[in-house]
């Protein structure tokens, strides 16, 4: 840019892809999208962009001011005169900081989360996940379990102060306990994390010798785990506060149990249901037959009716699994698969036969009109 403000430039409203009657809410958000694209941070070393950037800066900080946008609104650049811009457009005008504040906190701080704004900064301890396996029962009734789950707890000796002598931290001399450093580039302030107190904007002159500083030490400690019935694979169990304490008295991070659930030997689950496969005997799906199972929570009884197809899925309810939010179980659900038998003797052989002799159409589980087309596959 150069100190000529007459040269034709682009027109404020345009640059923001505004209309003229923007509001001052439709502005900032229009301001913080293009920001936040041509930001040269994301665009390192393309100049385009950074032209783009300091004439969204530009653009934004005459419309935000209710007089600089009346002047231009009227008079158009020329109207802004020796207020306007000239080598340095922010020279006097509005705290930048202000409007990027959140700007830069939203495109910088992606790392862990803190809390508090100016000043020392806590630094929550990191959320925990511990992956454990559970029986199939257990998952369907519920289980109770002991964990052992390695974390970084609150050091006993400066009490999670971090230092020795107990007079805890003192305000960071590299940012002014601010946690970050800004600083000019080109045009617009950047701002980064203080590396000299890792962004806490405190640091300790006379570290414990326990935890060097940190607050903090690395401990193994149980935990009884309650798995309520009915959980799922993959379910997740939050503990709150149960992960890492935070750096020097931060605040502590949660713990996640993360369930997986060993596979049963006869029973499937899908969601509530329960699945099964029982095989039965030709003759027993013939004449149909009653029998007794062991169910996931005591016997179960079932009535085969006569004349049962292979693949028939009979459904005893409520005898699933217990519904986790709600009330009630779902269903068992029992396939029943039709063996036919192999490895007949002579005597077996002919009352095969003899039964094959007597049969009819009737007698065929398929309908009597798909008999009918089906006659021309025999010719
Ligand atoms: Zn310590
Ligand atoms: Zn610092």
């Amino acid at each position: 840019m150069g100190l000529n403000t007459t040269v034709s430039k682009a027109d404020y409203y345009e640059v923001l892809g505004v209309s003229r009657d923007a509001t001052d809410q439709e502005l900032k958000s229009a301001y913080r999208k293009q920001a936040l694209k041509h930001h040269p941070d994301r665009n390192p070393g393309d100049h385009t962009a950074e032209e783009k950037f300091k004439e969204a800066s530009e653009a934004y900080q005459v419309l935000s001011d209710a007089d600089k946008r009346a002047a231009y609104d009227r008079y158009g650049h020329a109207g802004l005169g020796a207020q306007g811009f000239g080598a340095n457009p922010f020279a006097g005008g509005v705290d930048l900081g202000d409007i990027f504040g959140d700007l830069f906190g939203e495109m910088f701080s992606m790392g862990g989360s803190r809390s508090g704004t100016r000043g020392q900064r806590q630094q929550k301890g990191d959320d925990l996940r511990f992956d454990l396996t559970i029986d199939f029962e257990g998952a369907i009734f519920g289980t109770e379990t002991e964990v052992k789950i390695r974390r970084l707890q609150t050091c006993g000796v400066c009490s999670g102060q971090g230092s020795a002598s107990g007079r805890g931290p003192s305000t960071c001399s590299q940012c002014h306990g601010h946690g970050q450093i800004r600083y000019q580039q080109g045009f617009f302030s950047v701002a980064r994390t203080c590396v000299a107190c890792s962004g806490t904007g405190s640091v300790i002159g006379d570290p414990c010798t326990a935890c060097r500083g940190e607050g903090r030490v690395a401990n193994e400690v149980k935990l009884n785990v309650k798995v309520p019935p009915g959980v799922e694979e993959g379910t997740r169990i939050r503990y709150s506060g149960e992960g890492d304490s935070g750096r020097r008295g931060g605040p502590k991070g949660d713990l996640y149990i993360v369930l997986s659930i060993r596979p049963h030997d006869f029973f499937e689950r899908h969601g509530t249901d329960l699945y099964c496969v029982i095989p039965i005997s030709f003759p027993q799906a013939a004449l149909g037959t009653e029998f007794e199972i062991r169910g996931i929570d005591g016997p179960v009884n079932v009535k085969v009716p006569e004349g049962t197809q292979s693949g028939r899925e009979i459904r005893v309810r409520g005898r699933g699994v217990p519904r986790l939010n709600d009330r009630g179980n779902g269903d068992l659900i029992v396939k029943l698969v039709v063996q036919i038998p192999r490895k007949l003797n002579r005597a077996q052989r002919e009352l095969v036969a003899k039964l094959s002799e007597t049969m009819t159409v009737e007698n065929n589980p398929t309908s009597p009109g798909l008999i009918e087309k089906m006659k021309d596959l025999f010719s």
